[in-house]
């Protein structure tokens, strides 16, 4: 055999010499596609462009061949993995003797690219970080080759023994065959067991930061050697690299933590137990025009408001299927007397005593409560942050109760509402999933196969239905019916996870529930369980985070600072605090001694949208200087004149300062 046929996968095909490198073939092939890839794929698997065909071509088969291009997950993925083998050549280089970990690439982790794990003969402070990026462009630079070489694995086993390197003949050892890979930098001293594949030469290597220290264990136990963690990112471009690092300052710079700290929203104190929130004064404000609004909003949709408490026996839910489905994220039981109680996770139940607490008849239907009801569920504290994930929350909560003909156009409502509501605080970006049972078997669902069928196809004939576009997911359903999961994206792209819309064809059967139909005879209701917010803790969290604190007036905590630029003014300011308040509006009076340079540096700290000045010249004519927290000074206007704005945007939920 002198010759392979190849062909590029879904594009030409051509003839090479037997003894042709995939990297020749792709140029055969298609001459771009060649100049640009980072490695390949051949009939499927992922090589080094070095890669000879040879091996791949059997019984005179065609071979299929593919780049691996920039700019697609699995170029993003060779770039970084081949990045971190270029950190662990600057280390050794710079430090001889370093014994070397594992060093993946990261592509789901908003945070980092890569890391690589390692114990240095000093400890490595964050000063090094900078020397060893330094040394890592210089090897870029240099242009070197990284080459994969097969060994046995006594042969691996000895170079590597040789080198002292004990934690890479552990892996050895435990993870390759008879034959294993390893890959040499040339020209640094690297060397690694890897399987590849990596860029041919250091110097595709163009756009890479690295960015923190940690501290790690071997094989993530506590009882093996403490290591180093050093973190990094890279990109295909520069270009890319740049908007990265820009994005990643934007999300410090908006971290609910770090504002609700500033800002006095909130607090979640070691003391009162991880994962508890404490509202303080300025964040429980914002809730309540959060859960003002919502009301308002239930109320014009015909929901009825319910209220239920926090914790029920036992038995109930072990009817509801709560303990046997979902107990590990429940509270243990507590006993009182002779009877049992558990906290409750969800409020499903309670919202179906109240339906069956009477006799139904389908002329009552649908039956909407809604109840802004606290739960509580046992996460594991590893995987609590912020307000983001929390142990005790408030769920906007509503059951529907409705006959299986209404039950469809009680769902499609659901999204209309969810839209304008999101909308109100400008997300304006909604994307919808169907969670689904699928062929999950890992999990337990309740109820016939029929019921789930039935509803996933009405979940998905109502997303049809308003046009949405949603994406289908399995195994992520509830464990009594598949849903519908709200997922916004932010002012800096991020998404994030809210409410569901669930259709329930199983609570209403294990608690019996039931209405008179027209033909006077027992039908059983389908139950729909929605949340727009989710949880109002979370939603918090992203708000702070859409708004980086500067609340739009109707949220605002503070929405006016009153600023008496003199004492003689003191009077005045307190004036004009009165008549705002008594129109409805949030407002401070700052009559401390500082200058009026200060008062105004600590009110846009506080990132309060209005401050008004008042001099002696604005007491004269009964005036405020009007200061907007983005825009500066605006000018003196009369007091009703600035009273009929501040009020025009807060009854129209404005979402900026300049829509008046
Ligand atoms: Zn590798
Ligand atoms: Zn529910």
């Amino acid at each position: 055999m002198s010759e392979i046929n190849v062909q590029l996968k879904g594009g030409q095909s051509a003839q090479v010499a037997a003894g042709a490198t995939v990297a020749e073939a792709l140029k055969a092939v298609d001459r771009d596609a060649a100049k640009q890839a980072l490695a390949a794929k051949v009939n499927g698997r992922e090589v080094d462009l070095t890669f000879p065909l040879v091996g791949a071509a059997s019984n005179g088969q065609t071979v299929e061949v593919e780049p691996v291009l920039p700019g697609t997950l699995d170029g993003l993925d060779v770039i970084r993995h081949s990045t971190a083998h270029l950190l662990a050549a600057a280390v050794l280089d710079l430090f001889p003797g370093t014994k070397l970990g594992v060093g993946p690439a990261l592509l789901d982790d908003p945070r980092y690219g890569f890391f690589y794990d390692m114990i240095a003969p000093r400890q490595l402070t964050d000063e090094d970080l900078p020397v060893i990026e330094k040394r890592m462009r210089e090897l870029a630079k240099r242009n070197l080759a990284y080459r994969r070489e097969e060994i046995t694995k006594e042969e691996a086993l000895r170079i590597f023994g040789d080198r002292e390197e004990p934690l890479k003949c552990e892996l050895i050892a435990d993870k390759g065959g008879a034959e294993v890979s390893v890959y040499y930098i040339d020209g640094s001293p690297f060397l690694d067991f890897c399987l590849g594949p990596h860029v041919p030469n250091t110097n595709r290597l163009k756009a890479f930061k690295l960015l923190s220290l940690s501290g790690a264990y071997w094989m993530g136990d506590s009882e093996r050697p403490q290591m180093q963690r050093i973190y990094g990112t890279a990109f295909a471009t520069q270009e890319e690299l740049d908007a990265w690092v820009k994005q990643r300052e934007e999300a410090e710079r908006r971290d609910h933590r770090r504002l609700g700290r500033e800002l006095d929203l909130f607090s979640i104190q070691d003391a009162y137990g991880a994962g508890l929130v404490l509202w303080h004064p300025k964040g429980a404000v914002v809730r309540k025009a959060m859960e003002d609004y919502l009301y308002e909003e239930l109320s014009r949709r015909g929901y009825a408001f319910v209220y239920t408490p926090h914790i029920a026996k036992r038995e109930l839910w072990q009817v509801s299927g709560h303990e046997q489905n979902y107990g590990d994220s429940m509270f243990s039981p507590m006993k009182l007397e002779e009877t049992e109680f558990r906290i409750k996770p969800m409020n499903c139940p309670f919202h179906i005593g109240i339906y069956r607490s009477q006799q139904r008849s389908y002329r009552d239907l649908p039956q909407r409560y809604a109840e802004m009801g606290s739960v509580y569920r046992a996460e594991l504290s590893g995987t609590l942050h912020g307000l983001l994930r929390v142990r005790g929350f408030t769920v906007d909560d509503a059951h529907l109760f409705c006959t299986p003909e209404q039950v469809r156009k009680e769902i499609a409502d659901c999204f209309d509402f969810v839209v304008e509501v999101l909308k109100t605080f400008g997300f304006e970006k909604v994307r919808f999933e169907l969670s689904v049972k699928g062929n999950d078997t890992s999990k337990q669902w309740l109820g016939a196969e029929e019921g789930w069928a039935l509803a996933e196809s009405a979940l998905a004939e109502a997303l049809d239905a308003r046009g949405v576009p949603y994406e289908r997911i399995e195994g992520e359903a509830a464990f009594y019916g598949p849903k519908i999961d709200l997922k916004i994206e932010d002012a800096i792209g991020r998404l994030w996870q809210l409410g569901t819309v669930q259709w329930d064809f199983n609570l209403p059967e294990r608690f019996e529930l039931e209405y008179t139909g027209e033909d006077n005879r027992p039908h059983r209701p389908v139950m729909v369980h929605r949340a727009l917010f989710g949880s109002i803790e979370r939603f918090f969290g992203v708000l702070i985070e859409q708004y980086a604190g500067a609340f739009p007036m109707w949220l605002a905590p503070v929405q006016v600072a009153v600023l008496p630029i003199t004492d003689r003014v003191n009077d005045y300011a307190e004036g004009v605090a009165r008549e705002l308040r008594e129109a409805g509006l949030r407002v401070e009076v700052n009559s401390r001694g500082d200058k009026i340079g200060a008062k105004i540096r600590a009110a846009q700290l506080q990132k309060i949208p209005f401050m008004l000045i008042c001099g002696d010249r604005e007491m004269e004519e009964g005036k405020v200087a009007v200061r907007e927290r983005s825009r500066g000074d605006i000018g003196a206007m009369p007091l009703a004149e600035f009273r009929e704005t501040a009020l025009r945007l807060v009854r129209t939920r404005a979402l900026s300062n300049t829509e008046t």
